[in-house]
């Protein structure tokens, strides 16, 4: 059942070529499961989780609506497993965030904000976060640096002054021993790293958009927030539990997060859309990931 979770959350309708990144991203286990048992895991401990998300989209730098959604159907998932989730963020994010989890009908996760391009403020955020000793951290559509330190967009503009330096963050949690989950879609979010040389041969504008940073867990899907969504149907069949919400839902945190600031990141435009594909698939694809969560399946 995980391993068709991962097959339906890499249809890749955007046609960007995601088959040959969750390829390379593949082992044993299929990925939704592998990214699921440290978060599980952490909740089962009442530990905190620490999860970011937000991605600006120039010229307006508005973030994308990828992310938020995926960020808090899987953080209000891990509150209601028992994990506290915080999620850190650029202010110019959390509005969003905030009305996400208004639409969903769960409480807010605590938010903390990061500045955009400023390193220092960064480390020192990711210290006091990791002092809290969370169970895992988890980035959802999250730019991350290339290979020269720089952040980039799907089609290679330099993002690097309006956004956050998260990658502080993922680093001091590799040192800690404190798992590390990732969700990315284009080759140029935080996780990408595991697969770096794939997203350089397989992805248009590869080479200058490959983000550099691993995690232990990278989620590849041909979109972000499906991704989220395919951890949070994971986490529904481990805990035997319905977790993710509905497709008339989806539908309401879309138009929530629009409402917020939220834009498509692909059109860049105020639409209920999540990277050029409307929110009927979007409703679609949640629904069927519940509903092969939740309906017995005779394979004989
Ligand atoms: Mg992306
Ligand atoms: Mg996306």
């Amino acid at each position: 059942m995980f391993a068709a979770i991962d097959r339906q959350l890499t249809v890749d309708l955007g046609g960007r070529n995601v088959q040959p990144l969750y390829a390379a991203a593949r082992n044993d286990e299929p990925l939704v499961a592998a990214a699921a048992t440290p978060l599980f895991a952490a909740a089962a401990a009442g530990e905190s989780v620490v999860l970011t998300t937000g991605f600006p989209i120039p010229p307006s730098n508005e973030p994308e609506t990828d992310g938020p959604l995926g960020t808090v159907a899987l953080a209000g998932a891990l509150a209601d497993l028992g994990a506290k989730p915080v999620v850190v963020t650029e202010p110019r994010v959390e509005p969003a965030i905030t009305a996400v989890a208004d639409a969903l009908g769960v409480e807010p996760p605590e938010t903390v904000s990061l500045a955009p391009s400023d390193s220092a403020a960064a480390a020192k955020t990711a210290r006091s976060l990791l002092d809290r000793e969370p169970g895992a951290v988890v980035a959802v559509e999250k730019p991350g640096p290339t290979a020269d330190g720089s952040y980039r967009t799907a089609a290679g503009e330099d993002i690097t002054a309006r956004v956050a330096d998260i990658e502080p963050l993922f680093a001091a949690a590799r040192e800690r021993g404190i798992p590390t989950v990732g969700v990315g879609d284009g080759g140029n979010e935080v996780g990408m790293g595991v697969v770096q040389s794939a997203v350089e041969q397989h992805i248009d504008n590869g080479e200058t958009i490959a983000c550099r940073t691993p995690v232990d867990a990278l989620v590849v899907a041909g979109v972000s927030n499906w991704g989220a969504y395919g951890v949070v149907a994971a986490l529904s069949l481990t805990a035997g539990r319905e977790l993710l919400h509905t497709g008339p839902t989806e539908r309401e945190l879309l138009a929530a997060a629009v409402e917020a600031g939220c834009i498509d990141g692909v059109t860049g435009e105020a639409t209920p859309s999540v990277d050029g594909i409307p929110g009927t698939i979007h409703a679609d694809v949640v629904d069927l990931l519940g509903d092969i969560c939740t309906t017995e399946i005779d394979t004989d």
